[in-house]
């Protein structure tokens, strides 16, 4: 048969835009089909095509799977239904007594599910900055057998250094976890900076229009093939093969979409910096960044999110309530751009010491920046800041 796959050589965006196979070899199909059948007929009773049952190997998920292995530079690919559904497989390659050090700043669903059940299982888990290299040496133990971090983190967008990472938990046989969603494999590849094993949420940029939701582990480990596999077919959070084909279509566009989010958030994070009605704000692709050259070293982008503390928490109602064009809603990495309120949403989980050492206060807000024409985006702002601050009492703005 023909050689149906994308060239390893190509650049990112091409790579983006092809996936791993340039057309469907039984048809020629230029788009992925949808193989929405949950079961598959055998031949014979020891032949085999390659498929059974859904649960395990669906075509159109096996093509996303194969997809998100090609953009990561990883052997192996697995599709969940979600990025929760992903982290939670992950977690079972591990056992009772183990210990895993984990970013403190990270997706505060990923702390709920590690802290509030997998602790109560015989996990141990200790929360540590990552991007301070000695704090997470320091919190290493003889069981530890495995760092997970999130860089850039969520909300505060510190940067870990993924290849001292690895260095670091591989002298001790253990894995470096990386969830990967913020970058995205267009703007970063943990994978090639010695990470073991490498998580998304596809519901964010790589679908990217806010429309579905899907997850991955991404890895080029023989050994751990078979036993994330059996999870993944044991549990039963395999992504549908509609939502596999919304995600392979998302991704089609992702180079264009990342180069984009990345321009528009550059523009709005300078502006931000000069607003009165804020007091700082967070962007690995400010200069001034503490980690701005580790960035640099590790990925080619410094991507769409950004996050800022307004001066005053009383702000946050009105700014929310104001805002027009930007939606006030959860989630990231969609063409629409959003604008999401951690304390009470993505990091609610979070005990209040644990999220107020990590940054995490009543004046953070969270911008996940689309591809509108940036200046709609700045007036957006611009009038939602002024109505906050012009004699228009709390109450009004509620009203
Ligand atoms: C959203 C998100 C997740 C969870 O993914 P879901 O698809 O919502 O389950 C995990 N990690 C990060 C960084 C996220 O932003």
């Amino acid at each position: 048969m023909e050689d149906t796959h994308c060239n390893n050589d190509y650049a990112p965006a091409t790579r983006t835009v092809h996936g791993a196979a340039l057309f469907e070899p039984h048809t020629g199909a230029v788009s992925t089909p949808i193989y929405q059948s949950s079961t598959f007929r055998h031949p014979g009773l020891y032949e085999s095509t390659g498929f059974d049952y859904s649960r395990g190997v669906n075509p159109t998920r096996a093509e996303l799977e194969r997809t998100l292995a090609f953009l990561e530079n990883g052997k192996y690919g697995l599709a969940f239904a979600t990025g929760m559904g992903a982290i939670s497989a992950v977690i079972k390659i591990f056992r009772p007594g183990d210990h895993l050090v984990v970013s403190e700043d990270l997706y505060g669903g990923t702390y709920r599910l590690f802290n509030e059940y997998y602790a109560h299982y015989g996990f141990s888990f200790s929360w540590v900055d990552t991007s301070d290299f000695a704090k997470t040496e320091a919190a290493l133990r003889p069981e530890t057998k495995a760092l997970f971090i999130e860089t850039p983190s969520n909300p505060m967008m510190k940067v870990t250094d993924i290849r001292r990472c690895g260095e670091l938990i591989h002298k001790r046989g253990g894995l470096l976890i990386v969830d990967n969603t913020f970058l995205s494999p267009y703007f970063q590849n943990p994978l090639k900076m010695g990470a073991d094993i490498v998580v998304h949420s596809g519901t964010k940029y790589l679908s990217g229009h806010n429309d579905t939701l899907s997850g991955f582990l991404v890895h080029s480990r023989p050994e751990l093939d078979v036993p994330l596999r059996n999870i993944q077919k044991s549990e039963g959070a395999s992504l549908a093969p509609f939502d596999a084909w919304l995600t392979l279509r998302g991704i089609k566009t992702l180079a264009v979409r990342m180069e984009k989010h990345e321009k528009n958030a550059l523009k709005i994070a300078h502006w931000l910096r000069e607003q009165p009605e804020v007091d700082r704000v967070f962007y690995p692709g400010f200069e001034d960044h503490p980690q701005y050259s580790l960035s640099r070293s590790q990925a080619r982008g410094f991507g769409g999110m950004i996050s800022f503390y307004l001066k005053d928490a009383d702000l946050v109602p009105a700014l929310l309530k104001n805002v027009s064009l930007i939606l006030f809603a959860e989630s990231l990495g969609g063409v629409e751009s959003l604008i999401t309120y951690p304390l009470v949403q993505t990091h609610e989980a979070i005990p209040e010491a644990m999220r107020l050492a990590a940054g995490v206060n009543d004046r953070l807000m969270r911008l996940s920046v689309g591809i509108e024409d940036p200046g709609d985006i700045i007036e957006d702002l611009r009038r939602a800041f002024h109505r906050c601050g012009h004699g228009t009492s709390k109450t009004e703005i509620r009203a």
